[in-house]
């Protein structure tokens, strides 16, 4: 459940370091229900981490990082009780990216999450 290596991250992602990287928590999972491609992780000056969609021309907004991490984090924890409890920071994006399949963006910028099993 090591997810440190991403051989299939795509460019956009690649723009940032892995140390930029690091606070992403749904990195690689988040998903554009209306594009059918995935979001990134961007960085606007200075330091505000948004998620956004790789394609151009998507009528959905840029997400704040929070706004989008801290709701997947709570319902997870809702969802595996015990098993969440004491993950800390650093491991909680490998355990998202575990369990979770992806987290489809749908309208009005609702989160579906879809598990493994
Ligand atoms: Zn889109």
């Amino acid at each position: 459940m090591t997810n440190e290596d991403e051989p299939e991250a795509t460019e956009p992602l690649r723009r940032l370091s892995d140390i930029l990287l690091r606070p992403y928590l749904v990195r690689e999972l988040l998903w554009c229900g209306a594009c059918d491609v995935p979001w990134v992780p961007i960085l606007f000056p200075p330091m505000s981490r948004y998620y956004v969609c790789t394609k151009k021309e998507c009528s959905r907004p840029a997400m704040p990082a929070r706004l989008t991490e801290h709701p997947v984090w709570s319902r997870f924890v809702r969802t595996h009780g015990t098993l969440a409890q004491g993950v800390p920071r650093e491991r909680r994006h490998g355990v998202l990216k575990y369990e979770l399949r992806r987290v489809v963006v749908r309208d009005g910028m609702v989160l579906r999450l879809e598990w493994w099993r």
